[in-house]
C-alpha cells in the first residue's frame, strides 16, 4: 500500500470520508497529536487499528467528534460538571469518560461499559469529522509505544505502507495528548494529565481527584500500565538538582565516542552551557509543545538522549513529567 501525504482540502476530504466508510484508517491531525481514525461503529475498521498499530488489544481508543454531534446518542449519562467542562473547554484536549449505551463497537472501549469522548479543536480534524460526520475511533498515530506524532512526517515515517493516507495539518501545538477524565462518578477524576490541569478543572467542577495505579491493582485507564513514548535510542533521565551529574555523563559519553544530546527547557539549557543540545524551550506550552518533537529529532542525531526534568513540575507540567518518565524508562 502506497502511503501519501495530503492537504486537507476537498479532495483529500472525499478520499478519507471514502477510506473510511469501506472500513479503513485515515491520519489525521489534532490539537495535540495526530490520530488514526476509523469508524467507530465498525468493528473490523476498530480492530484494524490495533492491528496497524501494534497497539495491546486491552488498551481502549478515544472517540473523536465534531463540535456539533450530539454525545447524548453514544453515553447513558452526562453529570452537571461535565457539561460545564465542555462549556469552558470544548472544543479542545480534554477527553471525558461517560457510561456507554452501547451504540458504538465494543471493540472500541476493550469490553469497558465506558467509553471517552473527544471534540478536538484543531480546524483539520473538524473538517475531517465534519465531513464524515461519524464518531472516530482513534489512538495516536505511531507505532505501539513509540513517541507519539506531531507532524504527517512522523506518522509517515512509522506507517508508511500500513494505511492509505495522512491529512496534513501541519505541526500540532498542543504537543501531548489530551486529558483524560473520569467522569462516571460523583466528581471528575483525572487518569491522564495533559494540557487541561487539574487547577483548570477544578475551577470548573469545583473538585477534581487524580487517579493513582497502585501496585498490583487492575487499572482504572488501561492504558497506564504500558510503556509509551519511547524513542528508538538509550535514555536517561535526571532531575533538574541532578544537572551537573547529567552533565558528567554527558561528557563522558561523548569523549567515548558515543553520541549524547542533553534534552532539557530553555532555563536548564543556559545553565549548564553544552554543546549537544535539544532545547525544550521556555514556558510550560512551550516544553509540551516541542517534547515529542524533539525526542523524535533526538531519536535521529544521538545515540543518547540525556534528559534533564524541569524544574517546575505544576500544572502542564504533570503531564510532561508522566510523559518523559515513560520515555526515558
Ligand atoms: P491514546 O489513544 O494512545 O492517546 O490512548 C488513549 C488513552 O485513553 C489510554 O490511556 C486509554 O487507556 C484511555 N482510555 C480510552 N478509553 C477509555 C475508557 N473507556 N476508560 C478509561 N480510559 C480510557
Ligand atoms: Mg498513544
Amino acid at each position: 500500500m502506497q502511503t501519501r501525504i495530503l492537504a486537507i482540502d476537498e479532495n483529500s476530504l472525499n478520499l478519507s470520508k471514502q477510506i473510511i466508510l469501506h472500513g479503513g484508517a485515515v491520519a489525521f491531525p489534532t490539537e495535540t497529536v495526530y490520530g488514526l481514525g476509523a469508524n467507530a461503529f465498525d468493528t473490523n475498521a476498530v480492530e484494524n487499528v490495533f492491528k496497524i498499530k501494534g497497539r495491546p488489544n486491552d488498551n481502549p481508543l478515544i472517540v473523536h467528534v465534531h463540535k456539533n454531534y450530539d454525545i447524548s446518542t453514544l453515553v447513558s449519562y452526562v453529570p452537571e460538571y461535565s457539561k460545564k467542562l465542555a462549556k469552558a473547554y470544548l472544543p479542545g484536549p480534554l477527553t471525558m469518560v461517560y457510561k456507554s449505551c452501547g451504540k458504538v463497537s465494543g471493540a472500541v472501549s476493550c469490553g469497558l461499559d465506558t467509553l471517552a469522548i473527544r471534540i478536538p479543536s484543531h480546524e483539520g480534524a473538524q473538517k475531517f469529522l465534519k465531513h464524515v460526520n461519524l464518531p472516530i475511533a482513534a489512538p495516536s498515530a505511531n507505532i505501539s509505544k513509540h513517541v507519539s506524532p506531531v507532524t504527517a512526517e512522523h506518522v509517515f515515517s512509522d506507517l508508511n505502507g500500513r494505511i492509505e493516507v495522512i491529512l496534513d495539518g501541519g505541526k500540532c501545538e498542543g504537543g501531548i495528548e489530551s486529558t483524560v477524565l473520569d467522569c462516571t462518578g460523583d466528581i471528575p477524576v483525572i487518569l491522564r494529565s495533559g494540557l487541561i490541569t487539574r487547577e483548570m478543572i477544578a475551577k470548573i467542577a469545583g473538585e477534581c481527584g487524580e487517579y493513582v495505579l497502585k501496585d498490583g491493582e487492575k487499572a482504572r485507564s488501561p492504558g497506564m500500565k504500558y510503556k509509551h513514548y519511547s524513542p528508538d535510542c538509550k535514555t536517561m533521565l535526571f532531575n533538574f538538582d541532578e544537572r551537573d551529574k547529567a552533565v558528567e555523563e554527558y561528557s563522558k559519553f561523548n569523549n567515548d565516542g558515543i553520541s549524547a544530546y542533553i534534552l532539557c527547557d530553555n532555563k536548564t539549557a543556559k545553565l549548564i552551557n553544552v554543546e549537544k543540545i535539544l532545547n525544550l524551550g521556555e514556558t510550560e506550552c512551550e516544553i509540551a509543545s516541542n517534547l515529542y518533537f524533539k525526542l523524535r529529532e533526538g531519536e535521529k542525531k544521538a545515540q543518547l538522549i540525556i534528559a534533564i526534568a524541569p524544574e517546575n513540575q505544576d500544572g502542564v507540567m504533570v503531564g510532561v513529567m508522566n510523559r518523559l518518565t515513560k520515555a526515558c524508562k
